[in-house]
């Protein structure tokens, strides 16, 4: 290991805390400082009406092993859950089960050709070990290729459109592959999906490492958004937090990538080039506490040319509570008009909805409702991509940065996070 240094970690999401424990473990002296009032970012939780619930629903797949090495790093690998899930497709104002194949034989919309080619398609993408050959592909190229334009526009188009706008006719398809592949390795059998939940939700986790962190002499400083890192010749001397310069030896940023021109201004051009050139699309997301279950299924695609949402998330359906959970997110690139209108509209826009998903649904059944939201919930993972990212390790000396973007080819979750959070800690090493 080399020599220990003071280490500032900005930025406490999952990536920055995975950051902070690692460095901690390797020696160094190590303060995390968050802009927020806590910690977590995009998992960090809140109260709904006297229930502590995640801004963002958040799930857990077969795969996602750098999140359970954590998990039981920390002892918290018994707080784990696996529960079978349903999922469902409401398609031009009917709801179909969704998910397994006795549903896709049964579904109408669809011909026995593009039944077949889907199936093909989804068992091509399971078995794939590396994605380089679809690096340069479009998603919809090569899923029109797979399944056929018809089934294409059935299954795809609207859910593209509805999460990326103008930037859907440009996303990797490497990047749609690995999320294939990611919840079709989370079957417990071709008839069953099992999805994974932390008891006591991502807070667990959050808090597990907050406690660790603290055990291992790291410091938190919530409220305190680096304004600046502070560079001499091309080197790291520190940050400016609250008007204070405080020195550090080196300097990692876990924040989103736009924020990054602002915080060190003095990268080179083809750097902060770069990063103001990678788009992100934010999100709305309604959240509901409900009396009554809206249906059986985690998980609702959504394609009616009436309802402006690509999708809803019954939480308590993967996490069971007295009380039902669910989760409607409007995704869409902060310049769109859409995304200044107030929360109420969202949840007026919602709650017409529901009754169209089930009949029964008045808004009686409404407890409590919220809107969380953020600019940069999702990056736009474009054709060759990982090309388009700038390098981890910056020509600053001690300075590193990444975000979610640097997950590719897989999505953003909170365990690409952690993986990502001990690469950052390797370079100290
Ligand atoms: C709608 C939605 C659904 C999701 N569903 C899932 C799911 O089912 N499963 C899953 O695993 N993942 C899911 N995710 C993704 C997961 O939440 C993220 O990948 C993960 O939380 C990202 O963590 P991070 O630390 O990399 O980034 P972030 O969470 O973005 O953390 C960055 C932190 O930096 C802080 N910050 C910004 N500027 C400054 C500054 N100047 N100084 C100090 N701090 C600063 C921010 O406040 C924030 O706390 C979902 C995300 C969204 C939005």
């Amino acid at each position: 290991m080399s020599s220990p240094k003071n280490i500032a970690v900005i930025g406490a999401g999952p990536m920055g805390l995975a950051c902070t424990y690692e460095l901690l473990k390797a020696g160094h002296r190590v303060d995390l400082y968050e802009h927020d009032d806590r910690l977590g970012g995009m998992s960090a939780s809140f109260d709904l009406d006297g229930l502590t619930i995640e801004r963002y629903y958040h799930f857990i797949c077969g795969p996602d092993y750098p999140l359970f090495e954590l998990l039981k790093e920390l002892h918290i690998d018994d707080q784990l859950c696996w529960q079978p899930t349903k999922m469902g497709f409401f398609y031009h104002g009917k709801l179909y089960k969704w998910g397994s194949p006795p549903h896709l034989l049964t579904f109408p919309h669809l011909n026995w050709l593009a039944k077949m080619r889907y199936a093909l398609h989804v068992l091509h993408t399971k078995r794939l070990q590396q994605f380089d050959s679809l690096d340069s592909l479009k998603a919809a190229t090569w899923l029109k290729e797979w399944v056929g334009e018809p089934a294409y526009q059935t299954l795809w188009d609207y859910l593209f459109q509805l999460k990326f706008y103008e930037y859907k006719e440009d996303i990797s398809a490497a990047w749609i592959a690995t999320r294939i592949k990611r919840i079709a390795l989370s079957r417990k059998n071709l008839f069953t999906e099992c999805l994974g939940y932390l008891e006591g939700g991502s807070e667990t986790l959050l808090k597990a490492l907050e406690e660790r962190i603290l055990t291992l002499g790291g410091n938190i400083y919530l409220k305190a958004g680096i304004e600046q890192v502070v560079v001499d010749k091309q080197r790291v001397q520190g940050v400016l937090v609250n008007g204070e310069t405080r020195p550090y030896a080196g300097v990692v940023s876990t924040v989103p990538l736009p924020y990054v021109p602002r915080l060190a201004p003095n990268l080179p051009a083809d750097i902060l080039n770069k990063m103001t050139a990678i788009q992100n699309v934010g999100v709305v997301c309604v959240i509901l506490k409900l009396h009554f279950q809206l249906t059986e299924n985690f998980w609702l695609n959504i394609n009616d040319p009436t309802m402006e949402i690509p999708g809803l998330i019954e939480y308590t359906n993967l996490r069971p509570m007295s009380y039902s959970i669910v989760y409607v997110p409007f995704y869409m690139p902060k310049t769109h008009p859409k995304y200044s209108n107030d929360n109420d509209s969202f949840i007026k826009e919602v709650l017409s909805y529901l009754p169209r998903i089930n009949p029964n649904f008045t808004n009686n059944w409404v407890i409590a409702t919220h809107v969380s939201r953020y600019q940069f919930a999702q990056p736009v993972c474009t054709p060759r991509f990982s090309q388009k990212l700038p390098p981890m390790q910056t020509p600053i000396a001690g300075f590193y940065m990444a975000d979610t973007s640097y997950c590719y080819p897989e999505d953003r979750s909170i365990s690409e996070s952690v993986k990502v959070g001990k690469t950052l800690a390797s370079f100290f090493v």
